[in-house]
């Protein structure tokens, strides 16, 4: 457990290269609009069932929501992403953002956690060192010392609650419904941006589609089978399946 970390951002726009950054609804909605691409990653779980973390049980709740899967129901958590396998794309020659007021949520709270169940670890963020030899208390004891920081995490996870059914709606009006079993793995899509702007743009109503599991371990296909969801293990097409 940490007992007190101070931080001072450097500027080295290191956390701003290579990171697909989690929008909001509104963020993924600005994001298209500014012709940027969206990723979609999707993990589900099985309440006190497969793939569920026990000890995370009401945080991934909170963040999920019930879809159908083979004759049972499964629970989807769905992120809506930044696309930035590179450079972002606000990021300048000088490694200054250019949308620095209206970055999203995630930016302003980078290196703080959200998921309240993984305490700061300096060694897990692209921080340099000295970034962590200077500056205010960041972290004391498990909270957030910043109480503006401490309403931005919360106002994150308020966002990932109140827009986790609109999100599955959308992804089901665009046929993204495969998912990975959480902790074995995510799928990765990136939806046409023009049909993924129009579905957000009005926010489609549930439409009750099917959803199937891709797993790839044939004693986890047999287990899941074996609490009657769908599973897949064919080579995806229109997603990548990206295995822990
Ligand atoms: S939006 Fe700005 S702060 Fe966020 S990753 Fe891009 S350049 Fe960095
Ligand atoms: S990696 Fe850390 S020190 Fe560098 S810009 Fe991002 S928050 Fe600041």
């Amino acid at each position: 457990m940490t007992d007190s970390v101070q931080f001072a951002c450097t500027g080295c726009g290191k956390c701003c290269t290579g990171h697909h950054v989690p929008l909001t609804l509104d963020e993924a909605r600005q994001w298209a609009a500014s012709a940027g691409q969206v990723v979609v990653l999707i993990e589900a779980f099985v309440v006190d069932g497969p793939g569920m973390p026990v000890e995370q049980r009401e945080h991934v709740l909170r963040r999920s929501h019930p879809v159908a899967c083979g004759d049972t129901e499964a629970r989807v958590s769905v992120t809506f992403a930044a696309f930035n396998p590179g450079r972002c794309r606000n990021l300048d020659d000088n490694d200054l953002c250019t949308i620095y007021d209206q970055r999203p949520l995630v930016c302003r709270i980078y290196p703080v956690e959200i998921n309240p169940h993984i305490p700061l670890r300096p060694e897990n963020k692209d921080c340099p060192p000295e970034a962590w030899q200077q500056g205010p208390e960041l972290i004391h004891g498990t909270q957030v010392a910043d109480p503006r920081l401490a309403a931005l995490v919360q106002a994150s996870r308020q966002a990932d609650r109140d827009d986790i059914a609109a999100k599955v709606a959308v992804c089901q009006a665009l046929g993204m419904t495969t998912s990975a079993l959480k902790g074995n793995g995510f799928t990765a899509y990136l939806p046409e941006m023009g049909a993924f702007a129009a579905a957000l743009a009005q926010v489609p109503a549930d439409n009750g589609a099917r959803w199937t599991l891709h797993v790839q371990d044939d004693e986890l296909t047999a287990n899941l089978q074996g609490h009657g969801l769908q599973t897949t293990c064919e080579a995806p097409v229109y997603y990548a399946f990206i295995g822990f």
